[in-house]
């Protein structure tokens, strides 16, 4: 049987890379929660949208279409707004700058939860963000809560956008990630923090490889234990 995995944590902790993996080699899909509010963001920006104002919001939150498509060519489900891919163009600082004021607004919450229950109806799913095991799938079968030293986070942000943007510094992304992992622990809805039933994964030290292999037994153990008699 088919089970729900959750994948929640701090910024930049590899959440993503955790849940691509693992997904990929389950033969689940993936979905990127944190993607949504991005691409939310992206519109808000470019369309001018005060989302201090309630009624602009809702206005603008129905105007909005979001949809994964899987990537014949990357084997990756990548992000459509409105039918465009915004998948590279959401990664960029601006929108991180500001993504977590938009993700803490309530409206933009239940519209994002209400898509993310939709798409892991049918189970076979790895989910990351920041309240997938608390308030999206608070019956996962599987949740993990990933943690890693500031130092580490940064560095692997840090390479990750310098490839895109030279110009970008350490203390930039330090400060990005700081303000983000404040506000996401800190919002009234659905704070960031760890389920109880949560398993607490620390990858400071762990290849890629080694993480994977944790959660590949704790989701195999699940699933062996979810089919029927
Ligand atoms: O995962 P990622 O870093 O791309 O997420 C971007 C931002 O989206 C987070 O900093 C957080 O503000 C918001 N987010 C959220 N809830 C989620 C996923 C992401 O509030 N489930």
């Amino acid at each position: 049987m088919a089970i729900i995995i959750t994948i929640d944590g701090w910024s930049a902790c590899g959440k993503s890379t955790l849940a691509k993996a693992l997904a990929k080699k389950l033969g689940y899909v993936y979905i990127d929660s944190g993607a949504m509010y991005r691409a939310i963001t992206l519109y808000f920006l470019r369309n001018h949208i005060d989302w201090t104002d309630v009624k602009e919001v809702k206005q603008a939150l129905k105007d909005i279409t979001i949809e994964f498509n899987f990537n014949e060519n990357t084997l990756q489900s990548e992000i459509y707004l409105n039918e465009e891919n915004v998948e590279y163009v959401i990664r960029d600082l601006v929108i991180a700058e500001k993504v977590s004021d938009v993700a803490a607004i309530k409206e933009v919450r239940t519209f994002a939860v209400a898509q993310q229950q939709k798409l892991g109806e049918r189970k076979g799913i790895v989910m990351d963000g920041r309240d997938i095991g608390t308030t999206v799938f608070p019956k996962a079968e599987v949740k993990i809560f990933m943690v890693a030293d500031e130092r580490v986070r940064v560095e692997r942000r840090f390479k990750e956008l310098f490839e895109k943007n030279p110009n970008i510094t350490i203390e930039e992304i330090k400060t990005n990630l700081e303000m983000r992992d404040y506000i996401d622990s800190h919002r009234e809805i659905s704070p960031l923090r760890k389920a109880e039933d949560a398993i607490e994964l620390d990858n400071t030290n762990l290849t890629e490889k080694e993480q994977l292999d944790f959660a590949l037994l704790l989701a195999k153990k699940k699933i062996v234990e979810n089919i029927p008699a």
